[in-house]
C-alpha cells in the first residue's frame, strides 16, 4: 500500500484519480482549497473509507501545506490543484496566477528542503502548446499558450522542469487532452450540455462550433497518471490523449442522439451559436505515442461508450448539480457584451 496525496481531489480529474487509487488500495489524503469548482458530492462514496482522508488546504497556505505533508511523508503527490476555466481567466487571471503558478511554487519548494524527496506528478494540459492547426503536439514542441489559463498552466510547467533540473526533484509533467466524464463542474461543456438537455433549455455552442478538441475519457486519463508514477521516467513529459479529434458541433449532435436514446427530450432543446470567446484556439491535438511505446498505456474507452456512460451517471446523479451554485452553471463568463 502506498501513500498518496492529491491536490485539488474535490475537483473533476482529482476525484476520479483518488476513486482508482483507492480501487488499487492505496492511502490517499486529498488536500483542496474548495473553490466554487470543487465538491463533496464527488467524494461522497469515499468520504467513509478508512484509507481516504480531506483537508481543507490552499496551496497558497505553505505552512499549513507543509505540516501536511510533513505528517503525511507521502510517497506520491499527484498535483491537481487549479483553477482550470478558461473564460474565468479571461474574466479575471490573479486567481490563477496565484493557485496555479504560485501554489505549484509552494510545492516544490516544500520538495526541495525535505530529506527523502517525494515524487511528484504534476498534472498539466495539452493547451500550453497553443493552436495546432495540422499535426500533433510532441511533448519536446514550443510551448504557445494563449489564454492566462494556459499560461498559468505553461509558467507551472516551467517551474517544474527547472527545478527538476536544478535541485533534481523526482517529478514527472503530464500533458493531457480534453477530459469528459463523471464528476466535472457544468461550466466545462460536456456536462454543461448534459444539464441543459435535463433542463429543456438550449444549447449554447461557441462561434460556429468548428472549434476541434482531442476528448479523452477521465478514467483512461486516470490509468495513465498511475502508469506514469509507477514506471515513468523522472524528468520526462509524457503526452496523454485519445488521438480522436471532433468539433464541437459534431459533440453536441453526437450527445444529442445519446440523449434521445434514454429520455423525452424538451422542446427548447435546441442547439444555439453564441458569440466566440477571444482568443478561443481552432484546434489542440497531441502526439501520444511516446506513452504508448514506453509505457504501454493505451484508452480503452472510445468516444460512443464514454458519452453513454456520462450520460447516465448526470442523469442518475442529478443532485450533483444541486451542490453547486446555480449561477455557476448558468452564467455566462468571459464574454461581456454576449446577448
Ligand atoms: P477542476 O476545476 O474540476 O478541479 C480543480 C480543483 O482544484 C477544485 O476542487 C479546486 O477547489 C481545487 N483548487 C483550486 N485552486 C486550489 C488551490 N490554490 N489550492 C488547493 N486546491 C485548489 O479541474 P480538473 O478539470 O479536475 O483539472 C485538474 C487538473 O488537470 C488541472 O491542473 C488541469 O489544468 C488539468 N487538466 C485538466 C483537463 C480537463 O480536460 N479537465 C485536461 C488536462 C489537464
Amino acid at each position: 500500500m502506498k501513500k498518496i496525496l492529491v491536490t485539488g481531489g474535490l475537483g473533476f480529474i482529482g476525484s476520479n484519480l483518488i476513486k482508482l487509487l483507492l480501487r488499487k488500495k492505496n492511502k490517499v489524503t486529498n488536500i483542496d482549497k474548495v473553490t466554487y469548482a470543487s465538491n463533496f458530492y464527488n467524494t461522497k462514496e469515499i468520504s467513509n473509507s478508512a484509507n481516504y482522508k480531506f483537508i481543507k488546504c490552499d496551496l497558497n497556505n505553505k505552512k499549513k501545506l507543509k505540516q501536511i505533508i510533513n505528517r503525511v511523508r507521502p510517497n506520491v503527490i499527484f498535483n491537481l490543484a487549479a483553477e482550470t476555466h478558461v473564460d474565468r481567466s479571461i474574466d479575471g487571471p490573479k486567481n490563477f496566477i496565484e493557485s496555479n503558478i504560485i501554489g505549484t511554487f509552494n510545492l516544490l519548494e516544500i520538495i526541495r528542503t525535505l530529506k527523502n524527496k517525494i515524487k511528484l506528478i504534476h498534472i498539466s494540459t495539452d493547451e500550453v502548446y497553443g493552436d495546432v492547426l495540422k499535426g500533433r503536439s510532441r511533448e519536446d514542441d514550443a510551448y504557445k499558450p494563449s489564454s492566462p489559463y494556459s499560461a498559468s498552466k505553461a509558467a507551472s510547467d516551467h517551474l517544474v522542469h527547472s527545478y527538476i533540473r536544478t535541485y533534481n526533484i523526482p517529478a514527472i509533467i503530464t500533458n493531457c487532452s480534453n477530459n469528459y466524464g463523471p464528476r466535472q463542474h457544468p461550466e466545462k461543456l460536456i456536462p454543461k450540455l448534459i444539464y441543459n438537455i435535463l433542463n429543456n433549455k438550449k444549447l449554447p455552442i461557441y462561434g460556429k462550433g468548428k472549434n476541434s478538441r482531442e476528448w479523452i475519457y477521465v478514467d483512461d486519463h486516470c490509468e495513465a497518471l498511475i502508469k506514469v508514477s509507477k514506471n515513468g521516467k523522472v524528468g520526462e513529459f509524457y503526452n496523454i490523449g485519445s488521438n480522436y479529434n471532433i468539433d464541437n458541433l459534431t459533440v453536441v449532435k453526437k450527445l444529442l442522439l445519446v440523449a434521445k436514446k434514454k429520455i423525452k427530450i424538451g422542446k427548447l432543446v435546441k442547439i444555439k451559436f453564441v458569440k466566440d470567446r477571444p482568443g478561443h484556439d481552432v484546434r489542440y491535438a497531441i502526439d501520444s505515442s511516446k506513452i504508448k511505446n514506453k509505457l504501454k498505456w493505451i484508452p480503452q474507452i472510445n468516444f460512443q461508450k464514454g458519452l453513454e456512460k456520462t450520460f447516465d451517471w448526470y442523469f442518475n446523479n442529478q443532485k450533483y448539480y444541486s451542490k453547486l451554485r446555480k449561477k455557476d452553471i448558468t452564467r455566462r463568463i468571459g464574454i461581456k457584451n454576449d446577448k
